[in-house]
This record gives C-alpha cells, structure tokens and sequence, in this order.
C-alpha cells in the first residue's frame, strides 16, 4: 500500500522541528527576510494570480494582501528579538528565594488552512506568526482560489525552508487527510460549518486550535449632521463594501442600520457615491473584484431572488452570470427572516434596515450573533459608548471601515460565532507560542511546615502563608498571631 503523501510530510517536518533548526533566532530572520524578497521581488505574479482568481485591480491586490503583509513583516522583524526573550515573573514572598521567567516556546508543527478572498494575506500572515514563534508549518491554501495556491507553493518552497515550511494544495479530501494528522495547532481561516469539522478533528489530539470565521458585520450609520462627514462616511462605507474584493470580505459591511427619517437622503448619497466610484456602467469597471466562482455566484442570485429581496432593491440588482459580476446593488428593508438578513452575504449586496431611534440598533445587534466587527458612523459620544459597552464583537470601529486590519498594535479577531483566537504583530507571535514558566527555587531558606508530620500549629502557619503571605508566617512563628 502507497504511503499516505500528508503523513510522510508531516514526519519530516516534524524531523526539522526537532532538530531545534526552526528555533534559532537566525532561521526566523531569515525566513522572514526571505519573505520580503518574495513580496517585493514576485508582485507582478501575485497580481497577475489575483487578477486571474478574483479579478482583482493591482491597486486593490496591493493594498489588501502584498502591502499589508510588507508591513507586517518588518514590524515582526522589529520586534523579534523581544518578543523572544522570556519576560520576568513575580512570586509570592513565601517562595523566598526564588525568581520566575516565561519563556516563550514554539508549539511544534502547525498546520495552517486558509480561505480564497484573500488567498495571499490570509495564508501568509498567519504564517508569519508561525514563523516568528519557530514552528515548522504546513499551509493548506484554498482549492477555491487556484492560481494563487499554485503561486503560493511555487514562491514558498523557492524561497523558504522547504524542510520546514510546505504548502499542500487541495480541495476538501486534502484538508480532511491533514486533519487526520497529529499537529500542535490548527489555525483555521474560513465558514463556521467547516470550523465545527476542523475542531472536531483537532478534539481527537487536544490540539489547539485558532479560529478566525465571518459573520454578519453591522453598520450603525447615524445622521450625521455635517455635509462633509457624511460624504466621507459615505465613501468609506462604500469602499469596505463594494471597493474590497466585492465584498467577499470577512470584515466587509454586510448591512446598514439607519433611523427611518434620513434613510432617503443616506440611500440618494450611497447613489450617488456608487455611481462616482464605479460609473454608469459599473460592469466595464475595473475597480470591482469578480465573484469568485458559479456557486457563490448562484447562491448570491439566489439570495437577491428571494421575491422579498427582489421587491427591497433600490439600486443595482443587475448580474452577468459568465463574467461572474454583480452589479453594486442596495436593498432598502428586506424582511429579517429572508437570506441576505440571516445569511453571512459575502459579496455586492448592501441591505439597509431602518429602525425609529438609532438607539434600537443595540437590540437588533444583539438579537444576532456576535459579528467579528461592529462599525458605527456617529459623532455622538453617548451612542458610541453604548454600542461600545452594550454589544458584544470581535471589534468595534468608529467612522471608517476595513482600517482596523492593518494595524500591528491590535489584535484581529472574532467571538463567539465569529470565531476565537487572534493575531497580527505580536498577537500572531503569542498566538503560535506557548509561554513556559520557568522558577528557579533555592536551597538558603526552608520552611519544616511544610513537611508531615502535620499538626494544628502547620495548618496555621498555612492559612498564614496563603492569606496573608511572608509577613503572616513570620508574626506567627514570632508568636503575635494565632
Ligand atoms: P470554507 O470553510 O469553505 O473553507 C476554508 C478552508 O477550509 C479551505 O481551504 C477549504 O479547502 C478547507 N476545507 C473545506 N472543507 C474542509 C473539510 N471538510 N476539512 C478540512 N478542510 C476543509 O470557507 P471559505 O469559503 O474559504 O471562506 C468563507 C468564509 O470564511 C466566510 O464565512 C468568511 O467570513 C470567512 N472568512 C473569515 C476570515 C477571517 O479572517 N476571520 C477571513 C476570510 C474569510
């Protein structure tokens, strides 16, 4: 019988890891320098990738995938040196002396599986977490973006350390063979049902597990009373939805929620500003991205044919099935029970839900499950609080959309239904670590207590110890206590 291709791949990563290669400051540098030769050296064939999986505008590729991750890997270049040194730790006085350090250890081999909207971002930027931390890592790519999985495994195994970084490419029977394996994390991109598939798996080995998955992200878009902030609200609102790979983006505005009374003057500015961004004739745009294939194009129809969806339109609502376009297209009320209310839209849909008072947004967000991100257009400090500490998300952004993504210094995240786990910058590098306490105990001092025989007097010096610590001991063997 022909040995199994995912388990011999596993063994000799595993061989690498324990090598103790992956766990040298140096082989991290040098895979993370050897990244940004990739990025820097191979953009045209990553553009051209995701022009042909997504029809994705280079400016669009760049700004989204190779930018970001440039980022991100000289701030993780920064910063490794400190984020590897263990941090010190504080022990209770009765352990006098003695000193405590964390020390930050890779988990081991790690397999990492990733989704088609951003085949490049969503694959690497976990693996620079990998990488820093010092794991050997399998990259499972999605099967739904292939250009740009093929790239991926070509690019990867050139310039990183094949024996210790592989990409294995595939659709669903190769992400279940890999699930089969024994790993020491799983960090996991992609739908809550297939999420439910991999923690199963991962439950067999009590292996770790990151999940980052989707959702319904809400926008709270209030009246805005200067003309200026609604036009820039406007023009952000738009670009994190139809602007960012159609909106098959899993921190992409999935719906409005407006107050019934500036609803018609919000619907004729998101009119308007579609209109300038995308032209009359948004299908020879080539601003948009394309859906990524016919099922996700059918399943979007599907939702915009709903005779209630249908009958909400307001704007848009043209498709052409063979160059996998969508027109931008709003929807004014659709009922909340149809598919574009309960379903995660992924794509050009931009349902808008007015309500009496913009306050009633909090219950109509919490009567859903937690969104990886809740975003608020409002200048009004009380709402923001209240959307703030009333509503429960993997973060909240204020007047704009998207911006969150590219910042190091926070982490990128979901709860509850939008997953768990996070990462970026040092997020990424913790998030693939396992911090290891290390205490260094003395010999000098010794207390007999804490030897049998056991006696009243023990269980006092004791109770001494964990309440009131050293200090207790000491009055009670002084005798000023009891
Ligand atoms: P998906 O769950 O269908 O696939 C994700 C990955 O899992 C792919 O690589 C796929 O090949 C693999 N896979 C599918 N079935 C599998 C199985 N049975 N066993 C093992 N592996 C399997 O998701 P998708 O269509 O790629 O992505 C869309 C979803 O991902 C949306 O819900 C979106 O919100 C979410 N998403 C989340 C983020 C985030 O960062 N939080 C980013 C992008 C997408």
């Amino acid at each position: 019988m022909a040995a199994d291709p995912c388990k011999d791949l596993e063994a000799e990563l595993r061989e690498t890891f324990e090598s103790g290669r992956t766990k040298e400051e140096s082989w991290r540098r040098l895979q993370l320098n050897n990244l940004l030769s990739l990025l820097e050296e191979k953009e045209d064939v990553i553009f051209q990738a995701l022009e042909q999986d997504l029809g994705k505008h280079p400016i669009e590729s760049y700004r989204d995938e190779i930018g970001p991750l440039i980022k991100s890997l000289n701030y993780a270049l920064n910063g490794l040196k400190k984020w590897m040194s263990g941090r010190k730790a504080a022990l209770p006085l009765a352990a006098f002396p003695a000193s405590a350090v964390l020390v930050p250890e890779p988990l081991g081999v790690v397999l990492i599986i990733s989704s088609w909207n951003f085949p490049f971002g969503l694959s690497l930027e976990p693996l620079i977490g990998a990488i820093c931390a010092g794991n050997a890592v399998v990259l499972k790519p999605s099967e739904l973006a292939p250009a740009s999985a093929s790239v991926l495994a070509d690019l990867i195994h050139t310039y990183l350390d094949v024996k210790a970084i592989k990409v294995v490419q595939g659709g669903v029977s190769v992400g279940e063979q890999l699930l089969q394996l024994k790993w020491d994390k799983i960090f996991f991109t992609g739908s809550a049902p297939v999420a439910r598939i991999v923690m199963t798996a991962a439950a067999k080995n009590l292996t770790p597990v990151t999940m980052e998955l989707g959702g319904k992200c809400p926008a709270v878009v209030d009246s805005l009373s200067s003309s200026w902030d609604k036009t820039i609200a406007m023009k952000r609102i738009l670009a994190s939805k139809f602007g960012i790979c159609s909106g098959q983006a899993c921190i992409s505005i999935d719906y409005i929620i407006a107050e019934k009374k500036f609803v018609s003057t919000l619907v004729e500015l998101l009119k308007a500003g579609t209109l300038s961004m995308f032209g009359v004739n948004p299908k020879e745009t080539n601003s948009m991205a394309r859906i990524i294939n016919k099922n996700h194009f059918r399943r979007l129809k599907n939702l915009l044919n709903e005779p209630s969806s249908k009958a909400s339109i307001v704007y848009g609502g043209s498709l052409d099935e063979d160059n996998l376009f969508i027109e931008p297209t709003i929807l004014l009320d659709p009922p909340l029970e149809t598919g574009v209310m309960t379903e995660e839209i992924f794509g050009p849909l931009l349902p808008i839900i007015t309500l009496e008072k913009i306050e009633d947004s909090i219950k109509l967000i919490k009567s859903k499950p937690k969104p990886l991100v809740l975003y608020a257009f409002t200048n009004d400090e009380g709402l923001k609080k209240r959307l703030s500490s009333e509503t429960s998300s993997g973060s909240v952004v204020f007047n704009d959309a998207i911006v969150q993504y590219a910042a190091d210094s926070i982490p990128f995240g979901g709860v509850g239904e939008s997953g768990f786990g996070r990462y970026h910058g040092k997020f990424s590098f913790d998030e693939f670590s396992y911090e290891k306490a290390v205490v260094r105990r003395s010999y000098l001092v010794d207390f007999w207590f804490r030897y049998p025989p056991w006696n009243d007097h023990k269980l006092q010096l004791f109770k001494s110890a964990y309440r009131f610590d050293y200090l207790g001991i000491l009055l009670i063997m002084l005798g000023f206590k009891k």
